[in-house]
């Protein structure tokens, strides 16, 4: 603290030199008045002298209170040096006083340094020299003394509005010092009281006395009033003149604790009610799966009874019927059929959201082969040409799920065609870092960029069911299929220019 406050001593009694020096000139003698007087001129230039001859002069000079330092013969036919050097110092503890003396002993010195005199010169002719040394000297160290005094006066105001506590304690745990924050922590009114009631155990460390080095811990103190705080508190051992010392600072963390603790709370409060959440939706969704799943179950039976029965009609009864009966139990068959459709789809649809999903390295290209076998009908019925850019390699799912995704996209890609036009269709891969990109690309009729998301929700259809038939849940189905697989679906398309559905999975690993 010392190195950026320290102004240098020059500096100070240059500026005090630039005022007047003062002096009173306590001697009888008119002859050593006027060498002292004429050494200390060469000195110092602006110098002020007042002659003092007499108790009186001496009385009203000190009245008057305008000088800076006095210098006094031992004796005098009015008083003598001690008696003038106890007077000055009674009224002007600070101001310097230099004995000049010709009649002094040493004990006289000794004596006169005990009062406080600052300086003590022979008056011999040779020492005339020593006064105005003795006086540089003198000033110099009352200019130090300023200063010091000054440090110590900023210091104590920065200890005393420091919101932080400070103390210095002994080895053996005797507290010294404090400011008036450390005694507010502590809550206390005195540093006694804080002793009294074994406070000062919370600020020193056994430890640190063995270890000499620097220690920081946080400790719960318990005031005399029972209220707790919580202190951060750091110590470090110095020494000064050869003893030992514990210095520490102290500051309330308590606000801190608090709201460590509380955020804490609010975090594992705010976990608790997700996962409660989370809790509560899984069931629901679950309920709602298996509610998806029963009824779409036991819709089929009484459609089943629909369907066989209107069957029944046209084979049993059809030849007795009117044309127009035959064809209404013909809408309603067809109609029966799409709506066993639907309900298989969303009975598969539910199922892929309610099922596990083992997943293992499968060969796309296999996949791909066995979707084509199957599709192999509709691949004829509608002339389709269909070309596999292989090779395909294996991917991260369900081989089940797989299937099922490569022939929904397939079916697609061979039924949204533009009438009279033989759908080519082309898979096809691609590496995208840690995941396979599986494309399906066909000549259809292709899609508007604000219909490409919506067309993989469930029901979302873009035509009516005359143009192309279709329960609207073909997508949905590879959406989940894949996202359950951890892939991802998308397309590229434009209105007219074909599409092309592609799918990501996840890489096997290559063995
Ligand atoms: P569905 O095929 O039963 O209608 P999907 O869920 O498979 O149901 O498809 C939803 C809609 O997306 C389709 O009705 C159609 O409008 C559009 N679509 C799907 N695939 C294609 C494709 N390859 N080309 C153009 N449109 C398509």
């Amino acid at each position: 603290m010392s190195c950026f406050l320290q102004i240098p001593v020059q500096v100070l009694l240059r500026s005090a030199l630039s005022q007047p020096l003062r002096i009173l000139l306590i001697d009888d003698s008119a002859d050593d008045r006027d060498l002292a007087i004429r050494e200390l001129e060469q000195a110092f230039p602006n110098l002020q002298i007042e002659p003092i001859t007499n108790a009186e002069e001496f009385a009203q000079a000190l009245d008057a209170n305008r000088f800076d330092l006095a210098i006094t013969d031992y004796q005098l036919r009015w008083s003598n040096g001690q008696r003038i050097l106890r007077t000055l110092k009674a009224r002007y503890p600070e101001r310097p006083v230099i004995m000049f003396t010709a009649t002094g002993s040493q004990e006289i010195a000794v004596e006169a340094m005990k009062l406080g005199l600052d300086d003590y010169v022979i008056k011999a002719a040779k020492h005339y020299i020593r006064l105005r040394v003795a006086v540089q000297s003198v000033l110099e160290r009352v200019a130090e003394r300023r200063r010091t005094a000054r440090l110590e006066i900023r210091l104590h105001g920065l200890l005393t509005q420091l919101n932080v506590g400070v103390f210095r304690a002994t080895l053996d745990g005797r507290l010294l010092e404090s400011n008036p924050a450390l005694l507010n922590l502590l809550g206390v009114r005195s540093l006694q009281d804080g002793i009294r009631d074994g406070l000062s155990a919370f600020f020193l460390d056994p430890e640190l006395r063995a270890l000499t080095q620097e220690g920081e811990r946080e400790v719960l103190l318990r005031r005399p009033d029972g209220s707790e705080v919580w202190a951060s508190v750091s110590e470090t051992l110095t020494t000064v003149e050869g003893e030992t010392f514990i210095d520490g600072i102290v500051e309330d963390i308590t606000t801190r604790k608090q709201a460590v603790a509380q955020e804490q709370q609010l975090s594992a409060t705010l976990e608790r009610r997700v996962a409660e959440r989370t809790a509560e939706l899984e069931e629901v969704n679950q309920d709602l799966e298996a509610f998806v799943y029963t009824v779409s179950h036991d819709l089929r039976e009484p459609l089943r009874g629909m369907q066989g029965f209107a069957q029944a009609l046209l084979e049993d009864v059809g030849e007795r019927l009117e044309p127009l009966g035959r064809e209404y139990t013909g809408r309603i068959l067809a109609a029966a059929e799409r709506m066993d459709a639907l309900i298989r789809d969303l009975l598969e649809y539910s199922q892929l959201s309610r099922s596990r999903l083992p997943v293992q390295p499968v060969s796309l290209e296999t996949t791909v082969a066995a979707a084509l076998t199957q599709l192999q009908p509709q691949v004829q019925a509608c002339s389709a040409q269909v070309s596999v850019d292989a090779p395909l390699p294996p991917v991260l799912g369900n081989a089940t799920v797989l299937l099922q995704v490569i022939t929904n996209l397939l079916t697609n890609a061979m039924k949204f065609v533009a009438p009279g036009i033989p759908p080519q269709v082309t898979i096809g891969s691609e590496d995208r870092a840690e995941f396979v990109r599986l494309w399906v690309e066909d000549n259809g009729i292709g899609i508007e960029l604000r219909n490409q998301v919506r067309i993989f929700r469930v029901f979302e259809r873009l035509h009516g069911a005359e143009t192309y038939p279709g329960t609207g849940i073909g997508l949905a189905i590879v959406r989940k299929g894949v996202e359950r697989m951890g892939g991802q679906v998308g397309l590229e398309s434009e209105l007219g220019q074909g599409s092309r559905f592609w799918v990501d999975l996840r890489k096997a690993a290559a063995r």
